[in-house]
C-alpha cells in the first residue's frame, strides 16, 4: 500500500490525534504508534489487520461507506468495493475473524465470485474438488451415486473451511480496512444531512452516507429498517470438523445417509479434514447448547447404530470445532416484507436473506450479493448511471429474484428431506431416491452470471 494511502486512512480517522499518525513497516507487517491518549490495539498474535480502539471519542467519524459484519458478505463487499477501486471501513463486533467453526460447502457460483474477487485459486489448492455424491440409507446400504461432472462439467464443489475463507478475503483487503471489537448499538437516520449515524456500544460514533448492513441473521440494522424475525424451520443441525492426524481416508465425494426425520452427511475437505452434519427434527429450538462435550454427546445419540465411518468422523472432532444451530429462514414476501434498502442502508447476505441450509447456498448467495452491489454502487458512485439510492434498489430487485425462490426451495427441499413417517420414508427410499431423483435439475441454481467487475 503507498504511502499516501496509508496516511489518508490515518489523518481521516478522527479517533487518532493528528499527531499519533503510525509507521508502517512493510517488512514485518506491523505499525509503530508515537505515545498518546488513544492508543489502537494492536494484536501481534493475530496480525496487522486489528486495529480496536481501546478508548471511546465523543468525536463523530465521518465515513463514506461503513459496512457492519466482518462475515462472508461483509468480507466480500469490502473486497469487491476494494476492486472497483472504492474503500470502505467494516465494522467487526468480535476481536478478531471467526476462528473456530466448520466449513461450509461452495458450489460453482460461489466459485465463480471468488475467481472474480480475486482470491479463487488460492482457496482452491487448500481445499479438494468433489467428484459426486453418494446417498446411503441408515444402515449402511446405497441408494444412489452422481458424478457432478456428469451432469454439468462446469461444477465445481469443494468444502471450505469457514475460517480460511474469511482469513483470505480480509488479506487481500487494505490493512486496516477491518476495526475489530466495533459491536453497532444503535443505528438512526441524521435528519438534516440524510446521512446515517451508527453508535458502537463502546460510545464511539460514526457516520457514513452509506450503511451496508453484513450483520447476520440476527441482524439489528434489518430489525431497525423493520425486518421480521428469521423464523424457526423445525430443525436443528449439529456440525463440526474432523481432523484425523494421519491423513483422513475418505474418496473426495458427498456421503449423505437419510433415517427417518433425521439426516446426516459428510464430506472430506482437504487431505486431514473431514466436514460432518446431522439434521434433525426438533419442535423447537430449545435452550442454546454452547458446551461442546454436550453438542458431541447429542450428535452421537442421535445416530448412535449409524455407519461407523461417520461415527468415527464425529469422535474426532476437537471441541472448538463443533456446534450446533437451529435453522431459521426469512421470506421476502412482496409488498410485506421492507426493500433491502432505506435511504443509504442496504443489506446483504443472511440480513437480508437468511435461509436453511438445504442446498447448501446462504453463502453463496452472500459472495453474490457482494458482486451485485459493488457493481451497482460503482456505476453510481464513479460513472455517475442514476444515484446510490437508485442503484440500491436496482440491487435489491435484482437480488430478490435470486434469494426469495431459493429460500423456499431451501426451506421445502430441508421439509421433504426431514420427513419421518415410515410409509413415505419406504417410499423415498425404495423408488424415489433410486429411480426418480436427478442431480441436474436439482442443481440449476448454481448457475450464476457475472462479468467481472
Ligand atoms: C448449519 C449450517 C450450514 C450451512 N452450510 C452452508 C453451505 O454449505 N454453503 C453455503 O453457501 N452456506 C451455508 N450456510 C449458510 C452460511 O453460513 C451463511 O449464509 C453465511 O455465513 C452468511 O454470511 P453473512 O456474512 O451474511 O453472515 P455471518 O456469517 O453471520 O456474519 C455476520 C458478521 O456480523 C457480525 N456482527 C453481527 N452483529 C454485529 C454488530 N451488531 N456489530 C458488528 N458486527 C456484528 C458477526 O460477528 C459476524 O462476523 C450454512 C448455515 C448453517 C446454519
Amino acid at each position: 500500500m503507498s504511502s499516501k494511502t496509508l496516511s489518508s486512512l490515518f489523518h481521516g480517522n478522527k479517533f487518532l490525534p493528528p499527531y499519533s499518525t503510525p509507521s508502517f513497516n512493510h517488512k514485518r507487517s506491523t505499525y509503530t504508534y508515537p505515545p498518546n491518549k488513544f492508543v489502537p490495539y494492536y494484536n501481534p498474535q493475530i496480525g496487522n489487520k486489528i486495529l480496536c480502539l481501546s478508548k471511546s471519542n465523543s468525536d463523530t467519524r465521518k465515513e463514506d461507506i461503513v459496512i457492519v459484519g466482518a462475515g462472508i458478505a461483509g468480507l466480500a463487499t469490502a473486497l469487491a468495493l476494494h476492486r472497483v477501486g472504492i474503500p470502505s471501513l467494516v465494522l467487526e463486533q468480535s476481536e478478531t475473524l471467526r476462528k473456530g467453526g466448520t466449513s461450509l460447502t461452495l458450489f460453482k457460483n460461489g466459485w465463480k465470485v471468488l475467481d472474480i474477487l480475486g482470491v479463487g485459486n488460492e482457496l482452491r489448492t487448500q481445499f479438494l474438488q468433489i467428484q459426486g455424491l453418494s446417498i446411503k440409507t441408515d444402515e449402511g446400504k446405497e441408494l444412489r451415486s452422481f458424478e457432478f461432472k456428469d451432469v454439468d462439467p462446469s461444477q465445481e464443489v469443494r468444502a471450505v473451511e469457514r475460517r480460511v475463507l474469511l482469513q483470505t478475503l480480509a488479506d487481500a483487503l487494505p490493512p486496516n480496512s477491518v476495526q475489530y471489537s466495533s459491536k453497532l448499538a444503535k443505528i438512526e437516520t441524521d435528519q438534516g444531512t440524510g446521512e446515517t449515524r451508527l453508535e458502537l456500544t463502546n460510545g464511539a460514533k460514526l457516520s457514513a452516507k452509506i450503511i451496508i448492513g453484513c450483520d447476520g441473521i440476527r441482524s439489528q440494522i434489518a430489525q431497525w429498517m423493520g425486518f421480521p424475525e428469521p423464523k424457526y424451520s423445525g430443525h436443528c443441525a449439529i456440525r463440526g470438523l474432523a481432523v484425523y492426524s494421519e491423513g483422513q481416508p475418505h474418496q473426495p465425494r458427498v456421503s449423505y445417509i437419510y433415517g427417518r426425520g433425521i439426516r446426516a452427511g459428510f464430506v472430506p475437505v482437504s487431505q486431514n479434514k473431514v466436514y460432518w452434519f446431522i439434521c434433525y427434527n426438533r419442535s423447537s429450538p430449545g435452550p442454546k447448547v454452547s458446551n461442546p462435550l454436550e453438542v458431541k454427546k447429542e450428535a452421537l445419540d442421535l445416530v448412535k447404530n449409524w455407519p461407523s465411518e461417520l461415527l468415527t468422523t464425529i469422535d474426532l472432532t476437537p471441541d472448538d470445532k463443533i456446534s450446533r444451530a437451529a435453522l431459521e429462514d426469512r421470506w421476502l414476501w412482496p409488498a410485506l416484507t421492507p426493500p433491502v434498502s432505506k435511504g443509504g442502508v442496504v443489506l446483504a447476505g443472511d440480513a437480508w436473506h437468511p435461509m436453511t441450509p438445504n442446498l447448501g447456498q446462504g453463502g453463496c448467495c452472500a459472495l453474490e450479493d457482494a458482486i451485485v452491489l459493488a457493481k451497482k454502487l460503482s456505476s453510481a458512485m464513479k460513472h455517475g448511471q442514476g444515484s446510490v439510492e437508485d442503484a440500491m434498489r436496482s440491487y435489491g430487485d435484482e437480488r430478490w429474484a435470486r434469494v426469495f425462490p431459493l429460500t423456499i426451495r431451501a426451506n421445502l427441499v430441508g421439509g421433504l428431506l426431514q420427513w419421518d413417517n415410515p410409509v413415505v420414508c419406504a417410499v423415498r427410499n425404495g423408488f424415489v431416491i433410486p429411480k426418480v431423483v436427478q442431480i441436474g435439475p436439482l442443481l440449476e441454481h448454481t448457475n450464476f452470471v457475472s462479468e467481472p467487475l
